[in-house]
Formats: structure tokens, C-alpha cells, sequence
């Protein structure tokens, strides 16, 4: 039985600068970094680092050397790249991100080979054995619902984590998902209510059950999470307690955690607990897919507490 990610693999290309440049204005970098991002491609990186069994992750680069680079940072990181789709007629992937000396950042994301998919999605056969599908909202949507359909037909559970939020036809994707993971923003987004404490958050995941999916955890960052499900079932989690620095990677390892604990058959609560351990590890680096922490940490996280 194996966990199949399917969504966006970006490079990321980060320059440092002391201010942000106003337009018409060219200045000096301070730094300049590139690396592998993407929702996709951080997720499937967290499962892979975090589960037992076999992930596949399904995405697509373009016929350039930066999708070579990206090819070379997934297979350094041990992610399988056989289902890695190579898009003649299309550019990788990139993100674009100016990082000034406030931290404040501005990102544009040229989708390139990740929106390229047909409305058909990935071939079926990507799901084959998969007891856990991965999806978030990266790559065009008639794609990504017709791969959320293949993933059920196989009999996947199919979570979904619905970022970036989608101003419309959002109630299609519901529609396809057992599980959803918005943070407070997308849950936001989703409901039209911003919940502001446990109670409406709890409120906003009852109402979102009733748009499709089984269960719906709101992710609270360093307050935790609740969750809610159509059985009646619902709850709260406090985080783990650690040093947090950089929480750019804590919902990517939270989805790759929540697959890869599912995969093993632990029932909902304990699988909530190990996701937020991994989302709180990934707090304690800086980085994306460089601050998913191994399994082995987070079953000491676990065990420790
Ligand atoms: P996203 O990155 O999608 O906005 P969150 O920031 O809500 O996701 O983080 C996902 C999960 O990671 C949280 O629900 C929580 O369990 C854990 N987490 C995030 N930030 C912290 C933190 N500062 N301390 C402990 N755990 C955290």
C-alpha cells in the first residue's frame, strides 16, 4: 500500500535585498539562494522522509535544465521521481521571492509545466495501491478533481489541502475530498467567517463537513488545531511545545505526516498527533523542504511528551 502526492514542483529562486526595489529601480542582492519548492514537492518530500511505506509523487517539470535541477534535488532528497512527467512544450516551474531585511517577502510563481496538465489529470494507474492521496491547489483544477476522482476509484482516502485558497469553485473540490486541512486563512476563505478563537473554528470545520468531506482539521499554527467530522466526532490538539524560528515548512510536514500515519492505519487522533509533531519540528529550521524533520525525530517528539 503506498501514498501518492500529486501537485506543483517549483524551483525557487530567493534573492535577499536590504528593500524591497520600487519599480523602475534596479539594486544589489545581498544573498541569493535557489532550492526545490512547491507545495507538491514539500509534501512529497514530508511523506517520504515520514512514512513507511512507498510514496509516489505525480508532477510535472518542463523540458529545460531547471526541470533537470529539480529532478536531481528529489532524487538527493530520496523521492521517487518514476512518475515525474516531463512537459516538452513547457517551462519548469518557478517561484520568484524577494526576501528584504524586515523578513517581509514578496513571491510570483510562474506556474510553467504544473498548470500544463490535460483536464483528464494524471493517468489512473498513478493510484494503483495508493491508500492515501495527496493533493493541494497548485496545479489547474478540472486536473486536480479528475485526479481526486482516480485516486477514490482506487480506493484511496483523499486528503486535501486547499491552498493556495481559490476565490471560486471551490464547493468541486469538497466535494471529491474525505479529509480537508485548511490553516485559518483558507478555512477563511472557505466559510466566509474568520474563526477567532476554538470555538468558531470548531464551528466553521461542522459547516465545512457539510460541504463534502469526512473530516475537517483547521490548522492553527502555534495555537494547534481542531478538527470535526460528519460522525459527530470533533476535537482540539494543542501544538507541541519547542523553539519555533521558521514556520515556512509546518503545514507541508503536518500533510505529509497526516498521509504517512493514515498509511499505517492509526485512527484520526493519533494520526493528528503525529502530523502536528512533525508540523512542530518543522518549526525548529529554517527552509522548506530542508526543515522537514525525519521520522525518527518526530516519534521521539511523540514519545517524549
Ligand atoms: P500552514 O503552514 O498551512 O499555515 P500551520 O502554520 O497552521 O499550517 O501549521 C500546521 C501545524 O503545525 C499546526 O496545526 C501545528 O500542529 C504545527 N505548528 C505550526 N506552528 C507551530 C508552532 N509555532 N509551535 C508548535 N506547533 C506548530
Amino acid at each position: 500500500m503506498s501514498i501518492t502526492v500529486f501537485g506543483s514542483i517549483n524551483l525557487d529562486l530567493t534573492v535577499s535585498v536590504e528593500q524591497m526595489p520600487e519599480p523602475g529601480v534596479t539594486s544589489h542582492a545581498t544573498g541569493f539562494l535557489k532550492g526545490l519548492g512547491g507545495k507538491g514537492a514539500n509534501q512529497a518530500v514530508a511523506a517520504t522522509r515520514l512514512a513507511k511505506s512507498k510514496v509516489r509523487f505525480v508532477a510535472a517539470v518542463g523540458a529545460d535544465a531547471f526541470g533537470d535541477s529539480l529532478k536531481a534535488s528529489l532524487v538527493a532528497l530520496g523521492v521517487d521521481t518514476d512518475d515525474l512527467v516531463t512537459m516538452a512544450e513547457h517551462d519548469s516551474g518557478i517561484a520568484l521571492i524577494h526576501v528584504d531585511s524586515t523578513s517581509q517577502n514578496t513571491i510570483t510563481v510562474v506556474g510553467g509545466a504544473n498548470m500544463a496538465w490535460p483536464s483528464d489529470g494524471p493517468d489512473a494507474a498513478c493510484f494503483d495501491g495508493c491508500k492515501v492521496a495527496l493533493f493541494q491547489l497548485e496545479t489547474p483544477k478540472d486536473a486536480t478533481i479528475a485526479a481526486m476522482r482516480k485516486a477514490r476509484a482506487a480506493g484511496a482516502t483523499v486528503i486535501l489541502d486547499p491552498a493556495p485558497i481559490a476565490s471560486t469553485g471551490m464547493d468541486a473540490l469538497l466535494a471529491e475530498a474525505d479529509i480537508i486541512t485548511p490553516n485559518e486563512t483558507e478555512a477563511a476563505g472557505l466559510s466566509g467567517t474568520k474563526p477567532t478563537s476554538f470555538n468558531e473554528a470548531l464551528e466553521v470545520a461542522r459547516a465545512l463537513c457539510q460541504r463534502g468531506p469526512q473530516t475537517v482539521i483547521v490548522k492553527l499554527g502555534s495555537k494547534g488545531l481542531v478538527y470535526a467530522c460528519k460522525d459527530g466526532r470533533s476535537g482540539q490538539l494543542e501544538p507541541f511545545r519547542v523553539n519555533a524560528i521558521d514556520t515556512v515548512a509546518a503545514g507541508d510536514s503536518f500533510n505529509g505526516g497526516l498521509a504517512a500515519a493514515l498509511a499505517e492505519g492509526m485512527e484520526l487522533e493519533a494520526a493528528l498527533r503525529f502530523a502536528s509533531a512533525a508540523g512542530a519540528l518543522a518549526t525548529t529550521r529554517k527552509g522548506a523542504s530542508e526543515a522537514v524533520p525525519s521520522r525518527d525525530a518526530t516519534d521521539r517528539l511523540l514519545l517524549s511528551t
